[in-house]
């Protein structure tokens, strides 16, 4: 069978071989729990405090406003559930209408807790307007939650400016970088916000382990503990630390750190020569999201009357999304496309390309021709089967 091409590196990335290196010892001889004081167990701590330091160094942030967690779905529902409000005047939060569901799911936990839940709404090509998040702010809000860059459509969110106004307005900031990281080089302390989720597996490390960044000097910014039992992370995230995952972490980071310049000039071509080959090659393609604010290597393509499932199930050999999110066994159009102004037939008939640093052009060739290939064969057979229908009914 020939080998897939994956092209879904915006769902999860493989790890990077440094970082199988890097884990490879701590699932073996150097077993020993963190919390245990002997030999072993000083040496798993050293390990995790080493990762901790150089985390904090690639994010720019200091080593104590990092705390290690089970990926960005336990960071972004930590911050969601348990930030506190300023006073008791400070009753609502405000989301971005295409934050991740371990953002929205949370906030609506919270509404139905009495919390008032605001969604900020995007643009066309997916991004919020400052001017639109002027207007819902007001005083009764303590917490504003707007993503770095989008999972779907790779859009880019001005998040410098978001965390300007809104702490001119005295309310904290979340933002959940997921996608963000390793992608676009930042600085914590520039983007200027409270709260940031980041997870493992987006960046070429292993899958279930992440962070959360709690910046540091203003106890009104303290969190509680979502899982109690333990006192690890200085109290705010009981259970045994992840070590391999940790260390894991830490390697991917400090392998994008020195590739994150080659792999966006890499990641840019691949993706303008993909996106230029579909749109000239199938009618009516349209390329969605920020065409300027974008991320390297995403794309989101929506091609009429073909749908998204349809064309996946079709190419089995070429690993890329839907738009569409299936969810207690419905399928549901993307809430991130529809935000956008799609509608539920367009939304329905796009495919997202995650390309990522170890895809070839020779993939993305082979990947362009199959898929333009498949889109021909499908729209024949529904035109075909559309003039059948047709003729039935004559
Ligand atoms: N936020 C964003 C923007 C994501 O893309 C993802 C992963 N799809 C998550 C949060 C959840 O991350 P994790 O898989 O680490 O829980």
């Amino acid at each position: 069978m020939q080998k897939p091409i994956y092209l879904d590196n915006n769902a999860t990335t493989p790890c990077a071989p440094e970082v199988v290196d890097a884990m490879l010892p701590y699932f073996t001889q150097q077993c020993g729990n963190p919390s245990s004081i002997h030999s072993l167990g000083l040496q798993a701590q050293l390990a995790v405090t080493k990762a901790r330091e150089s985390m904090a160094s690639f994010l720019g942030c200091d080593s104590s406003e990092i705390f290690f967690t089970s990926g960005a779905t336990e960071s972004n529902n930590q911050v969601l559930l348990t930030c506190p409000s300023a006073d008791e005047r400070r009753r609502g939060i405000i989301v971005s209408a295409v934050e991740h569901k371990s953002v929205l799911v949370p906030a609506q936990a919270l509404s139905e807790l009495g919390i008032a839940v605001q969604k900020l709404p995007v643009d066309a090509g997916g991004r919020v307007l400052l001017e639109s998040l002027k207007d819902i702010v007001n005083e009764s809000i303590y917490l504003v939650s707007v993503q770095a860059a989008n999972n779907e459509v790779g859009t880019l969110q001005p998040i410098q400016e978001i965390a300007e106004y809104a702490h001119s307005q005295g309310v904290l900031v979340h933002c959940d970088a997921t996608q963000l990281l390793g992608r676009k080089s930042f600085d914590l302390y520039e983007l200027g916000v409270d709260y940031a989720s980041f997870s493992a597996h987006k960046v070429y490390g292993p899958k279930g382990v992440g962070a959360l960044f709690v910046r540091q000097g203003n106890p009104r910014r303290n969190l509680s503990p979502l899982l109690r039992g333990g006192g690890q992370e200085a109290f705010l995230r009981a259970g045994t630390l992840n070590v391999p995952g940790i260390v894991g972490f830490a390697a991917a980071c400090s392998v994008a750190q020195n590739r994150i310049a080659p792999d966006t000039l890499k990641l840019t071509q691949l993706r303008d020569h993909l996106e230029k080959t579909m749109l000239e090659s199938i009618a009516e393609a349209t390329v969605n999201g920020d065409l300027i604010n974008r991320l390297p290597g995403t794309t989101s393509i929506t091609i009429p009357g073909v749908q998204a499932e349809t064309l996946i199930a079709n190419i089995p050999n070429i690993c890329i999304s839907g738009g569409s999110a299936c969810s207690e066994g419905t399928v549901s159009p993307s809430h991130v496309l529809i935000a956008m102004g799609l509608s539920r037939e367009r939304a329905e008939c796009t495919v997202r390309i995650g390309i990522g640093r170890y895809n070839s052009q020779t993939e993305i060739d082979l990947a362009c021709t199959s898929l333009v290939a498949v889109v021909e064969k499908l729209r024949n057979a529904s035109g075909e089967s559309c003039e059948n229908e047709e003729r039935k009914t004559q």
